[in-house]
């Protein structure tokens, strides 16, 4: 269904994850301010990682400029570079996978489990395995707690730990999320979560590094202020990097912190009227959330099966941008990836069935019921269409 706008009408656009701000930021961003304290590091950077902290269950936080940026020094602080490898899932969006770039290392990759769409323990163990037999063994594993959910740590830790590789747990779409009663953030050596623009809590760009000893969280300190030594002057050792993040941004980012859990509630509600509106049409079905996991509810995702539906997720998306209504393909995998080609990877198709199929449905916190009805009305009209 097209919606036609007349001459002179004006619907407004309707955004994927808009942030959602409120006037709690702009003053938060004002003291800060006007208490002069400017220069990059300061009270809210260093409150703001202490909260971060406790909600992910890791002791030590490190606020950076990315959650790029924190995966890149987590592979750092691991020792990996050139000639290594790390294992990746190849259903991420690409900074997971260009971390292992920066430091020299390849990648390779492994496919999701359809239960979780995270990446799969029993593709994990084939790889593994066959990594063993060739005496290769990747020197860390990133594992991605895909659109808001966690991953299958219960079985995947075990099997890392088997073979002594440690999990960068890349949190990045997932703070507030949890599984088996732990949260996201907490089941790796190092994680990182992010607070882009379009992430549940953001500080317009920014993002941590969550360490579980205090050693690695002066080391990566100390990495993300260029490498400074203890001197009077500036001496150099190593490589480093500006990647800190700024007290300014993270008096915004705490808070849009102070919120999380109406975040997460408001994400909730907003899949839930998805659902409840699309119960009624075959063929289309949510990403589905495992036994054990409470997702922060960040990306509501849907799979459409055209042959059942009778439309294609590719004409959904068309048909919704002509309505001012913003939608986006699932991740396309990195095994399909230009950059990547030629990466091993241990794929069973679970991935380029949700790619060819899925569709990310507009689910910022900031929407206004009428929003989520306007959004609703177009999907039902055009599955109406299709049925
Ligand atoms: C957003 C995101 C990142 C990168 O975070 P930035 O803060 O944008 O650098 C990494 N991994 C995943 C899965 C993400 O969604």
């Amino acid at each position: 269904m097209e919606t036609i706008l007349k001459e002179g009408q004006k619907v407004n656009r309707i955004y994927l994850s808009a942030p959602d701000v409120s006037n709690l930021e702009r003053e938060a961003v004002i003291k800060a301010i006007d208490s002069n304290w400017i220069a990059p590091i300061g009270p809210d950077l260093d409150a703001f990682e202490e909260e971060v902290a406790s909600w992910t269950g890791m002791p030590y936080a490190v606020g950076l400029s990315s959650g790029t940026a924190a995966l890149h020094l987590a592979l750092v602080l691991l020792g990996v570079g050139p000639g290594d490898e790390v294992l990746v899932p190849t259903f991420t969006f690409v900074p997971t996978a260009n971390a292992a770039l920066y430091v020299g290392a390849r990648p390779f990759f492994v496919d999701s489990e359809y239960s979780s769409w995270c990446m799969s323990p029993d593709l994990v163990r084939v790889a593994l395995e066959d990594r063993a037999r060739t005496g290769k063994l990747p020197k860390a594993a990133m594992v991605v707690d895909l659109y808001g959910q966690c991953a299958n740590y219960s079985q995947l830790q075990p099997l890392f730990a088997d073979y002594g590789i440690p999990i960068i747990e890349d949190a990045a779409e997932a703070l507030g999320a949890r599984r088996d009663d732990a949260p996201a953030g907490s089941f790796g050596t190092y994680a990182a979560v992010s607070f882009n623009g379009n992430k549940i809590v953001t500080s317009s760009s920014g993002g941590m590094l969550l360490c579980s000893d205090p050693e690695s969280a002066s080391r990566a300190r100390k990495l993300s202020t260029q490498a400074r030594e203890e001197a009077p002057h500036y001496e150099h050792k190593e490589v480093g990097y500006n990647y800190r993040l700024s007290n300014i941004l993270a008096a915004f980012g705490r808070a849009q912190l102070a919120t999380l859990e109406k975040r997460m509630a408001r994400r909730s509600k907003i899949r839930i009227r998805y659902e409840e509106a699309l119960a009624a049409f075959t063929g289309v079905s949510f990403a589905p959330v495992s036994i054990g996991s409470k997702p922060n509810w960040w990306m509501t995702c849907i799979t459409v099966d055209p042959r059942i539906a009778g439309i294609s997720v590719s004409q959904i998306q068309k048909s919704l941008e002509s309505a001012n209504i913003e939608s986006r393909p699932t991740w396309k995998p990195m095994h399909l990836q230009p950059l990547f080609s030629g990466s091993q990877s241990y794929i069973d198709g679970t991935s380029e069935q949700i790619f060819r199929t899925g569709l990310c449905l507009p689910s910022g916190g900031g929407m206004s019921d009428d929003d989520v009805a306007r959004v609703i009305d177009h999907l039902v009209s055009m599955f109406n269409m299709g049925a």
